[in-house]
């Protein structure tokens, strides 16, 4: 490809991860690059009025990454740090990751550099609506269906549904997923991303026979994802030493209140200022002694200085891209530590919003029970599949994951063929 405008750090990991995958796949050379190059992106500005007057514009991102085995899915980003080469990188992780657990999509991701904490809740929703009305000419139920990720939450995908659905004359709640229930949103998508990646870790410390009830977990980033996933361990018996957001990290080897620190960040937004345990930076949290550490926030925050320093049995990437290239070396090299990668862990929260968007097109509605117990099922699933494709090629089960994701997306493409 003879294009630099992804370039950056996280999409020469993703291309790395990429080529490597293909290489252990000996694919076909003649299909690699299509199969890696995103299909497209879109880059918009969005004007909006602040609450004083003042008019700012927005850069919006959103690349679609492959349309070849349905519509394409993914979350949408509200991050100071957001550009496009970082879009475009968790785009192609949406890809591998809907294709590893079977679903219908290829993947996409959005984003809008911007902290949305400087932000009021009025300033917010026009944000939120323009960017979704800049980007009508290019999603659909059937084309592109978003959904929340790092800095977005319920109410953002519920102005975002009334944005579109407002365009075409009629509901259409099938245009994003992650809504509030009261919206067409589903029973358990909320907690299935760090659901899912708590079942996860405990079928894998069950496989190394750890105790559930007698292990400790560290968990970084205390949003959705971290925080769910906290409460899921709280409810297997799984101790949690340590958790943060970025306004700090918090750390008691004995464990934390998680629902004391869950009444304080809703009351407060943030960490910053609980009492519940010792304070640490994020970057020591990391490399504390425990059974399972989970990062749930940013990428590449386990890298070459901290890869082998830290110091736990099982990695659960809940985030997307958490451990660099170089981190993952060092571990493997290493040996003691089982990675259970990212797009294994945290595909949870893509599978519930498939759940979402079918029970939108039909309107019909699962219970939480059977939205949870369908999600398990495709965890074990795919969970099987990696373990018997790292046996056959003797890879990483990082390797592994990605191999399964990309020959899937490589061999709908190879059927399809190429449209003169
Ligand atoms: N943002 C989430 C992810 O990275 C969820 C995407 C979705 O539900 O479409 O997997």
């Amino acid at each position: 490809m003879n294009s630099n405008i992804y370039k950056s750090t996280v999409f020469d990991m993703a291309c790395l991860q990429f080529d490597r995958a293909a290489d252990i796949l000996q694919m076909d050379h003649r299909l690699r690059e299509r199969v890696k190059t995103p299909k497209r992106c879109m880059i918009v500005s969005c004007p909006i009025e602040l609450d004083t007057g003042e008019i700012v514009v927005y850069e919006g991102f959103r690349v679609q990454h492959h349309l070849s085995m349905g519509p394409t899915k993914g979350g949408l980003r509200f991050h100071p740090k957001v550009d496009l080469g970082e879009v475009a990188a968790l785009a192609m992780w949406m890809s591998w990751k809907c294709a590893l657990v079977d679903l219908p999509y290829g993947g996409a991701k959005g984003g809008i550099a911007v902290d949305p904490h400087t932000l009021s809740a009025n300033e917010l929703e026009h944000l939120s609506r323009r960017y979704m009305q800049e980007m009508i000419p290019f999603v659909g139920t059937n084309v592109d269906v978003m959904a929340p990720d790092m800095g977005t939450n319920e109410q953002i995908m519920a102005w975002m549904m009334d944005t579109y659905s407002s365009y075409v004359g009629s509901s259409a709640p099938a245009i994003v997923t992650g809504k509030p229930i009261g919206a067409g949103g589903s029973e358990g998508r909320r907690e299935a991303t760090g659901r899912g990646a708590a079942y996860l870790a405990r079928t894998y410390m069950q496989d190394l026979g750890i105790a559930p009830q007698s292990a400790t977990v560290i968990i970084q980033g205390f949003g959705n994802v971290g925080s769910e996933a906290a409460k899921a361990f709280v409810e297997y018996g799984t101790k949690v030493i340590g958790i943060s957001d970025v306004s700090g990290a918090f750390f008691n080897p004995k464990g934390l209140d998680i629902e004391d620190a869950l009444e304080h960040v809703a009351k407060n937004r943030s960490l910053a200022g609980w009492n519940g345990g010792d304070s640490l930076s994020n970057e020591e949290l990391l490399e504390q002694p425990c059974d399972l550490l989970m990062p749930a926030a940013l990428e590449r925050v386990i890298h070459a200085e901290n890869a082998s320093k830290i110091q736990c049995r099982i990695l659960c990437e809940a985030a997307n891209g958490p451990t660099t290239n170089e981190a993952d070396a060092i571990l493997l090299e290493r040996g003691d530590v089982l990675v259970i990668p990212d797009v294994l862990c945290n595909s949870g929260g893509v599978i519930v919003s498939y759940f979402e968007w079918v029970q939108d097109l039909q309107s019909t509605f699962w219970t939480r029970d059977e939205v949870l117990s369908k999600l398990y099922v495709i965890l074990e699933r795919a969970k099987t599949k990696v373990e018997k494709q790292k046996q056959r090629y003797g890879c990483s089960r990082r390797e592994a994951a990605l191999s399964l994701g990309i020959s899937k997306v490589a061999e709908a493409k190879r059927l399809r063929g190429l449209f003169p």
